[in-house]
């Protein structure tokens, strides 16, 4: 090989086309929707989450980085149902970036591809709470909603990364594998504890309670996104009293008094768990189902 053929060998290799090498980028509100797609996308996509896992994503301060992350995003993907609706719309609107607006391929509303829950029928107000107004957002506890999300991201990223098809397939077909197996698994965990009656602060695991076979029998709140005063817990307590229900339930940012009040007047046991992956350890979208599902079994007596 010639002096002259071994430069150029060395200066294209240094000089990769931009394509060939970038990555794509994506910006997802909660970190669940980034764990799942670096599992689709590996060393393809860079991704980062607005929200911190153990953040109360309706409420979300915006930092001047969410802009700039947004203006940069090749492809968004939130939860949708408004569980944003507080402050990413404003966000998206001004991002001056479009290939993430509303439409587009890399706009990607995780509500659109799963089945919503506790969707109110008629008018959509704020009669239901201050912040579930089309359904329940919450949904990306439920193992079988991870794998719609899963395919939906393949969809979107072999869109915008057509070179990059075989491996969003591949990488798809192995995290619905691991999944798959692991559902069995926890299932087998789950099936003793079938139609266990279960009270939350707010309803972020309605969806995780009916794939479990649990039975979400009431709410802390009155309202979603609605903190309760004495009386509505008094009147919670009295309501359920000897209905049999086993589990009170909130998350890390939610008062733990009214939790503990709760379970002790219904002489159950009180459980924070979390609701995103990163949280408590649960480095992947899999330990978070995997905890969710240990936790609540080794509650039960
Ligand atoms: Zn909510």
């Amino acid at each position: 090989m010639s002096h002259l053929l071994l430069t150029f060998v060395a200066v294209a290799a240094v000089f990769q086309p931009p394509d060939a090498a970038a990555a794509v980028k994506i910006v997802t509100s909660i970190p669940d929707f980034a764990q799942i797609a670096r599992e689709i996308g590996g060393e393809r996509v860079e991704t980062v989450s607005l929200v911190q896992p153990t953040q109360d994503p309706h409420f979300v301060d915006a930092r001047p980085s969410f802009a700039v992350d947004l203006a940069d995003a090749d492809l968004l993907i939130y939860a949708g149902a408004e569980l944003e609706a507080g402050w990413l719309p404003p966000l998206i609107r001004t991002a001056d970036n479009a290939r993430i607006q509303p439409g587009a391929t890399g706009h990607l509303n995780v509500a659109a591809v799963v089945p919503l829950k506790d969707v109110p029928t008629g008018a959509v107000d704020r009669s239901q709470g201050d912040v579930h107004p089309q359904g329940n957002p919450h949904t990306w506890t439920d193992p079988r909603n991870g794998l719609r999300v899963a395919v939906a991201i393949t969809q979107r990223l072999k869109a915008i990364d057509p070179d990059g098809s075989d491996a969003y397939e591949s990488g798809l077909r192995d995290f619905a594998r691991r999944l798959g197996d692991r559902m069995t698994e926890w299932k087998e965990l789950l099936k003793p504890f079938a139609g266990t009656k279960v009270i939350v602060y707010h309803p972020s695991w309605v969806y995780f309670l009916e794939w479990a076979g649990f039975e979400e029998v009431g709410t802390i709140e009155p309202l979603p996104g609605v903190p309760p005063s004495d009386s509505d817990v008094v009147a919670l307590v009295e309501a359920q009293a000897g209905a049999g229900v086993r589990l009170v339930v909130g998350e890390s940012f939610h008062p733990s008094d009214r939790i503990e009040f709760v379970a002790d007047g219904l002489s159950a046991r009180a459980l924070v768990l979390p609701v995103m992956t990163g949280a408590d350890g649960c480095t992947t979208s899999i330990d978070l189902i995997d905890h969710l599902v240990r936790e609540v079994v080794q509650a039960l007596p």
